[in-house]
């Protein structure tokens, strides 16, 4: 069990930023996230794109914000359950919550703070219809660790650049044995760069490129032998394999959050915002998940979110000490 002061659901930007707030007050964070790595939607949708709107930063890399985050996050040691989506929530006698995921990791708290963004991004699955058996059995929607495929052989299915960049690096690093990208159609979605790559590499052998194809069908005995490949001229063909990876983009959903008795207005958690506290005390909703009057869904504001949330949470966890604002350059950061 995983005790902390405040459970954060969500390691977007929101939530790594409640993180420096609640640590200058002294509470301690653990973070959940379904995604293997902090970030949310910055990490995880346009990593490489500038954004203009963070004050103080004309321009800065969504990747880059996020670095900044975690750096300043980092005096406050927080916890983190990555690649684990929170799955139900529990009220304890000592009124305390016990947030477990989907993996069975269980996180105690006083204080919830839901950073969840647009919710929990689901893989776009292919219409295969034993798939869901084979998956941690050779098949994978996210390339966690790309060790995990040393020595063996991939299939890749997709034309963005998820699916291009992962061909490459799995191919050029020489960590797969076989890598073989298989695509729906003759051109591609990725980066211009990244689809002569691929196309280069394949001419030299070193991607096995299937154009205008589809994976249709998995074979094997408890785990990926061999997968089904239907292309539109040539017909069926076996392809024996390790690992089946297809890497069609991620949606997002509320997914478990919408059953804890929060109300939900158009798939957002109301809240009021005088401390973005929810209908269930104790438990926060800020970022994107939010919602009311006036919201705007952008991290600027969510940064504001989060910092009230935390003042009012330290007033719950300790309802007889007074809490007096200090500023940052009279007090510095008192890390952990
Ligand atoms: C292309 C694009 C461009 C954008 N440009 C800008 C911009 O210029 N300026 C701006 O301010 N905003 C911009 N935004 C919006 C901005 O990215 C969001 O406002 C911001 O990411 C919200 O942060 P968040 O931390 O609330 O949520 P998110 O970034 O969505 O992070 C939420 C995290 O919670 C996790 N999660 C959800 N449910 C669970 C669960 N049950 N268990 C575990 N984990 C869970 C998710 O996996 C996710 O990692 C842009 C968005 C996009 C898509």
């Amino acid at each position: 069990m995983i005790q902390t002061d405040i459970i954060i659901i969500g390691a977007g930007p929101v939530g790594l930023f409640t993180v420096f707030e609640a640590g200058l007050l002294k509470l301690r964070c653990h973070l959940i996230d379904s995604l293997p790595q902090p970030g949310g939607q910055c990490s995880e949708i346009y990593p490489k794109k500038p954004i203009y709107d963070i004050p103080g930063f004309p321009s800065v890399l969504a990747g880059e914000l996020i670095d900044n985050l975690m750096e300043q996050a980092a005096p406050f040691k927080p916890g983190f359950t990555l690649g684990e989506a929170a799955l139900k929530i529990e009220k304890t006698e000592d009124d305390q919550f016990i947030v477990t995921t989907v993996k069975g990791t269980e996180h105690k708290a006083p204080i919830v703070m839901i950073a969840g963004g647009l919710g929990v991004f689901e893989p776009r699955k292919p219409p295969i219809e034993t798939i869901e058996s084979y998956e941690d059995k050779g098949v994978e929607y996210i390339i966690k660790d790309p060790e995990f495929y040393r020595g063996k052989r991939v299939v890749i299915a997709g034309g963005g650049d998820s699916a291009l960049d992962w061909s490459i690096f799995l191919a050029e690093k020489k960590i797969a044995t076989e890598v073989a990208l298989v695509h729906r159609s003759a051109s591609f979605r990725g980066h211009l760069d990244s689809v002569q790559k691929v196309i280069d590499m394949a001419g030299n052998g070193d991607i096995k490129l299937i154009t205008e194809a589809e994976v249709t069908g998995i074979d094997g005995n408890g785990k990926v032998e061999s997968v089904v490949i239907n292309h539109q001229k040539d017909g069926e063909l076996i392809k024996e394999t390790d690992h089946f990876i297809p890497l069609f983009g991620l949606k997002p959903s509320l997914g478990p959050i919408a059953d804890w008795g929060l109300e939900i207005e158009k798939n957002a958690i109301k809240v009021n915002t005088l401390d973005y506290s929810t209908n269930i005390p104790g438990i926060y909703a800020i970022g994107d998940v939010n919602t009311y009057e006036n919201k705007l869904k952008l991290i600027l504001c969510g940064f504001h979110e989060g910092t009230l949330a935390v003042q009012s949470a330290f007033a719950r966890i300790y309802p007889d000490k007074k809490n007096i604002l200090k500023y940052t350059t009279v007090n510095g950061v008192q890390g952990f």
